[in-house]
């Protein structure tokens, strides 16, 4: 059995759902096919889960009628009269949504936000489901929710592996069907509450559906050929990797090369599932395999990683006191209790310096820390991590550039860079 992941991107048209009924049609053996919400509607829903809790009634009604708007744009491509039973399955969603979003809210603001962004990849589903099924594509909808279990830390769910690997087996026999639909990202707790597994987490949910149910290989269907050596909107002579490992894909979603989800990749290490990165339009093109295999060393080409709108602060205890141990456990905790995620650190006897994505927690966190150190910062930077670096990429990355911070090990070099004007 393989696994497939089709993103948003891939299904945001009708165009793209065409797209996606030729790919499975095309493909013969057993396949559980993991989807993302369409397009943005993940993004939109989060807006509405806002306007829902501070009770913009008016806001959540137009937004609704948006996301609404978006899905039936593609729907009355895709289906005809004759399709009404499918046509219906998918407004109930949108009626269920509805009601849900005519209540009050509770005080739990991630909850409201995992019950109501779910109904993306609930809809998505539903359309492709239907859409395969009216094209003669016989498939199974499975309803995640149900056999994906997971505590209830909603928003950014931990998943219940021994719940989850009693009941997912039970839903994906592969005894009436070849094909199997079903959602990413979501999950539901012991009590059938529904949950969400963090931002762009699809990815993740082909990788535990994979590792659970031994499947043979992981495709995540992209808008790219493969995984490149660097965003090619940003570097647009940017290269395909044919091979890399496991090890190195963890190290460039840790840096944040946005291709694979950083959760990804150790469910199917733990298994040797070998995973393909794959273009959704020039699918029978094998991609960016993952596994363990090394990258061979003639094709160490150097891989760049950019990552904006970070500030640089330092830190320095007010009494110039060695930066020491005393001193990091109560700067990284309250670096922790502010939900910051650390890019880079660096320190001197006097001094300790981090690199953090830009937030609005950081202003609070420079409040606090300016109790017993003196914080200075620099904003509106990019941070660069070159993995495999070498002379000309360094040069090719820094050259007439002010650089505020620089750190080398083997394998990787970073570099905190003043914007280019
Ligand atoms: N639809 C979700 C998101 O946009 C999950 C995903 O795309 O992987 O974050
Ligand atoms: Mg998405």
């Amino acid at each position: 059995m393989d696994v497939f992941k089709f993103g948003g991107a891939s299904v945001n048209s009708a165009e793209g759902v065409r797209n996606f009924c030729k790919i499975a049609q095309s493909y013969r053996s057993e396949s559980l096919i993991v989807v993302s919400a369409m397009g943005k509607t993940t993004n939109a829903l989060e807006q509405i889960v806002d306007n829902f809790f501070h009770k913009k009634t008016d806001l959540v009604q137009q937004q609704f009628v948006d996301i609404k708007t978006y899905h039936f744009g593609i729907i009355n491509e895709l289906f005809s009269k004759n399709d009404s039973a499918s046509v219906d399955k998918i407004n109930r969603l949108f009626d269920n949504l509805n009601v849900y979003l005519e209540k009050s809210a509770s005080l739990n603001y991630e909850f409201e936000y995992d019950q109501i962004v779910a109904y993306g990849e609930l809809i998505s589903t539903t359309i492709l489901s239907e859409y395969l099924r009216n094209k003669g594509v016989k498939n199974q909808w499975v309803d995640i929710r149900r056999y994906l279990k997971t505590n209830d830390t909603f928003g950014e769910a931990k998943v219940d592996w021994e719940l989850s690997r009693q009941l997912l087996p039970t839903a994906f026999t592969f005894q009436d069907t070849f094909i199997y639909i079903t959602q990413g990202f979501i999950g539901g707790t012991s009590s059938n509450l529904t949950t969400t597994l963090g931002r762009e987490g699809s990815d993740y949910t082909a990788a535990i559906l994979a590792n659970v149910l031994d499947a043979q290989e992981v495709s995540i269907l992209k808008d790219v050929p493969g995984v490149m050596n660097a965003d090619p909107k940003w570097l647009p002579d940017a290269k395909q990797l044919k091979r890399i490992s496991y090890q190195e894909a963890i190290e460039l979603a840790f840096f944040g090369a946005k291709v694979i989800h950083p959760k990804t990749i150790q469910p199917i290490r733990e298994k040797n599932i070998p995973m393909f990165v794959r273009s959704f339009i020039n699918f029978h093109e094998q991609g960016t395999m993952v596994s363990t295999a090394a990258i061979e060393k003639s094709v160490k080409t150097p891989i760049f990683i950019q990552k904006k709108d970070q500030r640089l602060i330092s830190i320095r205890p007010k009494d110039y006191s060695f930066i020491i141990e005393e001193n990091l456990g109560p700067i990284f905790s309250m670096i922790a209790k502010h939900r910051l995620k650390v890019n880079l650190t660096q320190n001197s006897a006097i001094s300790f310096s981090l690199c953090v994505d830009n937030s609005k927690n950081i202003d609070q966190l420079i409040e606090a820390l300016k109790e017993d150190y003196e914080v200075r910062y620099n904003e509106n930077l990019e941070l660069i991590t070159i993995r495999h670096y070498d002379d000309e990429s360094i040069n090719q990355m820094t050259e007439g550039r002010s650089i505020l911070l620089e750190q080398k090990s083997r394998d990787t070099a970073q570099y905190v860079l003043e914007c280019k004007v």
